[in-house]
């Protein structure tokens, strides 16, 4: 009989899990414990102080079919913050060579040349059972971190920040300034990126690729959503919601910043003189790289790990690249596992 469920780490992954041992009844006690000071991990917003307003790290495209992540907001009640919209691709619609090659950078975060074109296949297999498209209303913390804080409180789940895990025994959670004697009762989910998954256990880190998301502030607010694709140019993806303007570059760490700007002036209309500021946000270790030599790496290191250490993250779904559903199916697989 579990008493208590220790989890590490409170990305989408540590949180979907909390979430959904909850709705399935479990009445013990569950500790998520963060490094930061923050939930949410790789999905958060912030205040900019170049823009003076709340934006997210980058611009989080779901879909439809992303059924897990569409249970674990239901369960957090937070699926009215969700944005449904179609993006418009600009430049070569009729290539299909690019359009696929803007279907592989964005889907794996890794480079044409180099990406698992297999994992992509079966993300497009997954994404066709329900492509539409659905984006954050506001920001990300309405969308997750406010639900899940409220369902935390409700719930007794404990969050507990600025604790990194730095080692584990079989009885013994290891953080930075305590120690944790774990007992048969105990179970321990560990939900943590691969860099620091690898520090614990003494495993190679893999390869990352970064995202670049370039934010501007225009002089005017925009009263329609907007969210368009390009095909032929440094940036993949841009939106518009009322009087920000965010650039995606998948794959690439980038201050190229005036042809970003070019490429946003081009397709919407817009001189110089409607940008008043910007920020760059470049998250140098977005994903792990999802090329087909690392993949054959992560998929050897889940095969050889000891069979009771029970893992979460987006990099531990073989058959999903590392997104926000696979963040979540891996919580709710932890979770089948206990
Ligand atoms: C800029 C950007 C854009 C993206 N765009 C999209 C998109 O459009 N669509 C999509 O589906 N996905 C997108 N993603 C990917 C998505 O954000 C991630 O796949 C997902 O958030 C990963 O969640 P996770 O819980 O697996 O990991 P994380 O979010 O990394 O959570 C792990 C948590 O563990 C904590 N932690 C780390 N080490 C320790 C430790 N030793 N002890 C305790 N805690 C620790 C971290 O602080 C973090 O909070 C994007 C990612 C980025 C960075």
């Amino acid at each position: 009989m579990v008493d208590t469920v220790h989890i590490l780490g409170a990305g989408l992954a540590g949180m979907a899990a909390a979430a959904n041992l909850k709705s399935k009844g479990f009445d013990g006690k569950i500790n998520l414990y963060e490094a930061s000071n923050h939930i949410g991990g790789r999905c958060y917003s912030f205040i900019s102080p170049y823009l003076n307003v709340k934006i997210d790290n980058g611009t989080h495209m779901m879909l439809k079919a992303n059924y897990n992540l569409l249970a674990f907001l239901k369960i957090i009640n937070s699926t009215k913050e969700l944005y449904p919209f179609f993006p418009k691709i600009k430049n070569s619609s009729y290539n299909l060579k690019k359009l696929w090659n803007l279907g592989v950078v964005s889907a794996l975060n890794t480079k044409y040349v180099n990406a698992d074109k297999f994992l992509f296949l079966k993300t497009i297999l997954k994404a066709l059972q329900n492509p539409h498209p659905l984006f954050v209303k506001n920001t990300l913390e309405d969308l997750l971190v406010i639900p899940f804080n409220n369902f935390a409180k409700t719930h007794n789940i404990q969050i507990k920040y600025g604790k990194k895990c730095i080692g584990y025994e079989p009885k013994k959670l290891i953080f930075s300034d305590t120690m944790l004697e774990l007992t048969t009762k105990d179970v321990v989910i560990f939900a943590l990126p691969q860099r620091s998954f690898a520090r614990i256990f003494n495993l190679p880190i893999l390869p990352h690729n970064p995202i670049t998301n370039v934010h501007f502030l225009l002089k005017t607010k925009n009263n329609s959503f907007n969210f368009v694709g390009q095909t032929n140019g440094l940036t993949e993806w841009f939106k518009v919601k009322e009087n920000i303007l965010s650039a995606t570059i998948s794959a690439t760490n980038t201050k190229d910043i005036n042809t970003v700007k070019n490429e946003a002036k081009k397709i919407f209309n817009l001189n110089d003189s409607d940008f008043t500021a910007h920020t760059i946000i470049c998250e140098k270790m977005a994903t792990i790289s999802q090329d087909k030599e690392t993949i054959l790496k992560r998929n050897k290191i889940l095969e050889l790990l000891p069979h009771d250490i029970i893992i979460a993250g987006d990099w531990t779904q073989q058959d999903l690249p590392c997104t926000m559903e696979a963040a979540v199916t891996s919580g709710f697989n932890a979770v089948k596992r206990i």
